[in-house]
């Protein structure tokens, strides 16, 4: 979970806007911005996003073409009861560590030391 106190689902809140690789501006919860960056850095393209404000498990979701990538950097796919083959909604990672710190990113670093 986040940091967030008092805010609500579907509320604005705690968003602050980015400027998304491909120009457009993209209003993110503030708890997760920095990792949603770190995202966008490696070229994913992400679909959507939440921080879940303290209140439920947030969601960072994919496009398709990305969802191998984000496996093997190591997140873990956020089920959706409704529908268990779409694996594109992930944890962020950032909710697994207490202090809301990024842990970083394996896959990442041995992927570009190739
Ligand atoms: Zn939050």
């Amino acid at each position: 979970m986040c940091n967030c106190v008092n805010v609500k689902m579907g509320s604005y809140d705690n968003q602050v806007t980015l400027k998304m690789p491909d120009g457009q501006l993209m209003g993110i919860d503030k708890c997760i911005a920095e990792e949603i960056k770190y995202i966008w850095s490696w070229g994913v393209k992400t679909t959507g996003c939440c921080c879940g404000h303290n209140i439920q498990e947030g969601y960072i979701g994919v496009i398709d073409k990305d969802t191998e990538f984000m496996k093997k950097s190591g997140y873990r796919v956020l089920f959706n009861k409704e529908s268990l083959s779409d694996e594109r909604n992930f944890i962020p990672k950032s909710h697994n560590n207490k202090k809301g710190e990024l842990e970083y990113y394996e896959y990442e670093d041995r992927y570009r030391a190739r």
